[in-house]
């Protein structure tokens, strides 16, 4: 379930906490984690287990920024002030590798209904 390495995969380059469904498995990358991250990413990662085992395959665009959505509320984004704003661009970052053309469009035709998933 969970693992704590060094992330050395370069499709890893830019992750601190990262997902697996196949393996249904939370990676957190010890060389980029302070330990104050730690319980953080780990909301954050829990949002897409239970994203998974809702159904969720994280296989189409919109899914994924949703779950990213969901995740980021949940997990980095804690500030009232700025929740909102910081949800939307940590999971329009958070997408940006996989969809580098279209991440604000996807994130931005989501937004509204996975943000208040949890309210
Ligand atoms: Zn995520």
């Amino acid at each position: 379930m969970f693992e704590c390495i060094e992330c050395t995969k370069p499709e890893h380059k830019n992750l601190r906490a990262f997902y697996q469904p196949k393996e249904k498995k939370i990676t957190f990358c010890l060389q980029r984690l302070q330990e104050e991250d730690i319980c953080t990413m780990m909301r954050h990662e829990l949002v897409h287990y239970f994203d998974h085992f809702q159904g969720y395959t994280f296989g189409s665009a919109k899914e994924l920024a949703c779950s990213e959505i969901k995740a980021a509320k949940i997990g980095e984004c804690k500030d009232e002030v700025f929740r909102k704003k910081c949800t939307r661009l940590v999971a329009q970052n958070n997408i940006k590798d996989r969809y580098p053309i279209r991440y604000k469009w996807i994130v931005n035709k989501v937004f509204k209904k996975c943000y208040s998933f949890f309210d």
